[in-house]
């Protein structure tokens, strides 16, 4: 009896710090949509909106049901960029399967001036920049490209087939001194499973007419925004395939191959 008189002030003083921590800031939230494995497995029809994606920030990427096209959102503005490239504007009834988003803060700005030749030396100086490797962030690149590869995904038909099969049929695009925003998260390590860890960046034109996700790119003269975010809310699926799913299954390499855009040979060789 004695025992259980100590413990309560204990128990008292962790629920009220619990919820002394329980306040988080609208601009400190990575909100995702279900999940990468999901999307890997051709899990492609989600029950979240557009509107309520907005809801939850005005800065990501993603992609719609029936897997139709790239998404990206900037400022409030969500754009949809088909297989044909071109970015046609997005309705709030619209549905994601995937995507992640926030309300964009940065906490760090600095310019890059032609110090990355590639999408490899773009990562490693970001990565350079960042106080730890085990949070969030989303991060803007905004200014003058020598080049930019991108590519976009065709609609598909049920029944849908895996994410590395309808890559073998994307569209690439090239653009060649283009103005543009890069719009995406780096997320940690350890997210396997659940998202793509390390860089998911998309682009999309300053006249916000084509774009995609980000394959290659050249700076030339950019300015990087970063914000650390440290809180992650996922929305899952309520029913449909992903209930019955199996989606513990290590699939890390075709995570990798439809990244970046490669076939999966290329990947095993
Ligand atoms: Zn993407």
């Amino acid at each position: 009896m004695k025992r259980y008189i100590r413990c309560i002030p204990l128990v008292i003083l962790t629920v009220s710090t619990l919820m002394g921590c329980a306040h988080v800031q609208k601009n400190d939230v990575v909100f995702q949509s279900s999940t990468i494995n999901a999307l890997v497995k051709g899990i492609y029809d989600g029950d979240v909106t557009f509107g309520e994606l907005k809801r939850n920030g005005d800065f990501g990427l993603g992609t719609f049901n029936a897997l139709d096209g790239e998404m990206i959102g900037l400022a409030g503005t969500f754009y949809q960029i088909k297989a044909d490239g071109v970015a046609y504007p997005v309705e709030d009834s619209m549905k994601t399967p995937f995507a992640m988003v926030s309300f964009f803060a940065p906490d760090d700005t600095v310019m890059l001036l032609d110090t990355a030749d590639n999408y490899t030396q773009l990562k490693r100086h970001i990565d350079g920049l960042l106080p730890s490797q085990n949070i969030f962030y989303a991060i803007r690149i905004e200014g003058k490209f020598k080049h930019i590869k991108t590519r976009s995904v065709p609609g598909q038909q049920k029944p849908y087939p895996p994410l590395v099969d309808v890559v073998k049929e994307q569209s690439i695009f090239e653009f060649h001194d283009i103005d543009g925003t890069i719009v995406g998260f780096r997320s940690p390590g350890y997210v396997h499973g659940i998202n793509v860890p390390g860089y998911h960046l998309h682009f999309i034109t300053k006249d916000r007419n084509a774009g995609g996700h980000l394959l290659e790119c050249r700076m030339q003269d950019v300015t990087v925004q970063m914000d650390h975010i440290n809180n992650f809310f996922m929305a899952l699926p309520h029913g449909g395939e992903f209930y019955s799913a199996d989606l513990a299954q290590d699939k890390k390499k075709d995570i990798e191959t439809v990244e970046k855009g490669t076939s999966r040979s290329d990947i095993e060789k």
